[in-house]
């Protein structure tokens, strides 16, 4: 597929382009991340606001995202996640809180205008970036809030939802998703097929990410616009683990014109990180059983933070994330590949050098030493995505026109 190419997105004249050794490297590195579009496709912070409210506008003890560490990690854009529980279909709150959802990311920019703005358009990241506030735009994680309803796929579009993820970790009424063995669908649903075309429609992007491989592959066959995976990373670095992609799935997002978002939590990235956090799962459950307790309840969940903390899984590094990047260049070229972090929504597992949004200097710094050039680090940190943006928008106007 076609596409024309977003112009430069550098907002100003890197100083110190050309420099190599070590120290030059950061310098480049930092000024790198001030300049360009850093857009991060999947952020839950307010998934995290949701369970206990805090002042995102500043600094904070933890979590993985507020204004102050922003600034200081030169994000510019970032989808904020509309996540809907998988148990919020059946329970049929899903549409009531994805309306909650959307007045809270609103409410960001209209309690600290000077700091945020609202995103529904590149063209906003642009400009919004130029103001030096953060763009914030939005992603519905699940499409349960759809509700069987067709219509709803407009509405949402008007309430500022640019991407839909199918489905999360249930098989919902558009999608199986792949962390589900019983493959409802195999695939999409009949509506879920029709949500697809709507999307198109209405020029909303539709995330891959968290759906089966039979899903991916007919979302392929219905789309006519190029799809995103908002938060994925390799199959090929986690064998056998169906949320990343493989590399036949990559080829075919790449094919048409598409892209993948690199997640960050390191049971994405390395393969060793999951059968470890599976073995320690066990333990932790058998010895909770004993106790008539689940992981579920506040004693068994401290119980677990203190089994964790005494046998720490260990982290992957900001240097896996590279591998990730590096593969899907090498597969595909570097114009499939982007940043979906998961920030406040993959618990205490980000990797070391990267562990919240101040520190994607860090990454850029090791992107820089791994070869890339600043030109190809410029469509990794978000030129790819607004690409994909677009086209989505133009072709929707094709559909409306009658093309
Ligand atoms: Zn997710």
């Amino acid at each position: 597929m076609k596409y024309a190419v977003v112009p430069l997105l550098f907002l100003s004249v890197n100083p110190h382009a050309g420099a190599t050794g070590e120290r030059d490297l950061r310098l480049r590195a930092d000024s790198l991340a001030r300049v360009i579009v850093i857009l991060d496709t999947h952020i839950d912070v307010p998934d995290v606001l949701r369970e206990k409210w805090e002042d995102i506008s500043k600094r904070l003890p933890d979590g993985e995202f507020d204004y102050p560490r922003a600034k200081e990690g030169g994000l510019k854009a970032a989808f904020m996640s509309v996540f809907i529980d998988a148990a919020e279909e059946k329970n049929g709150t899903a549409n009531a809180s994805a309306e909650a959802l959307i007045d809270m990311v609103g409410s960001f920019s209209r309690s600290w205008p000077e700091k945020f703005a609202p995103a529904v358009t590149g063209a906003d990241v642009l400009r919004i970036a130029g103001e030096g506030r953060i763009a914030l735009c939005m992603g519905m994680e699940n499409g349960a809030p759809l509700e069987g309803k067709i219509a709803n796929v407009s509405h949402f579009y008007d309430r500022g939802i640019r991407y839909i993820t199918l489905a999360h970790a249930k098989d919902n009424h558009l999608s199986d998703s792949s962390y589900d063995s019983t493959r409802t669908w195999h695939g999409l649903s009949p509506f879920g097929k029709r949500v697809v075309a709507e999307m198109n429609r209405v020029g909303m992007m539709v995330d891959v990410s968290h759906i089966s491989d039979d899903a991916f592959y007919q979302v392929m066959e219905v789309s006519r616009a190029p799809a995103i995976a908002s938060h994925s990373s390799c199959r090929f670095f986690t064998p056998g683990f169906e949320r990343n992609m493989s590399d036949d799935m990559i080829r075919l997002l790449a094919k048409n014109g598409g892209v993948i978002q690199i997640s960050f939590g390191s049971s994405f990235l390395a393969g060793w990180y999951r059968p470890k956090e599976l073995a320690a799962r066990n333990i932790i459950e058998e010895h909770l059983a004993t106790l008539r307790l689940t992981r579920q309840d506040s004693a068994g969940k401290a119980y677990e933070r203190a089994y964790l903390r005494e046998h720490p899984l260990g982290y992957a590094d900001v240097t896996d994330v590279v591998a990730h990047i590096r593969h899907v260049a090498d597969l595909v070229g570097v114009d499939h590949v982007g940043l979906g972090s998961d920030f406040d929504g993959a618990g205490e597992e980000m990797p070391t050098g990267l562990k919240d949004v101040s520190a994607y200097p860090n990454l850029i710094y090791h992107l820089l030493r791994a070869g890339f050039n600043e030109e190809e680090i410029t469509r990794i940190c978000g030129g790819n995505l607004l690409r994909v943006w677009a086209q989505v928008e133009r072709v929707a106007e094709e559909i409306r026109s009658g093309k």
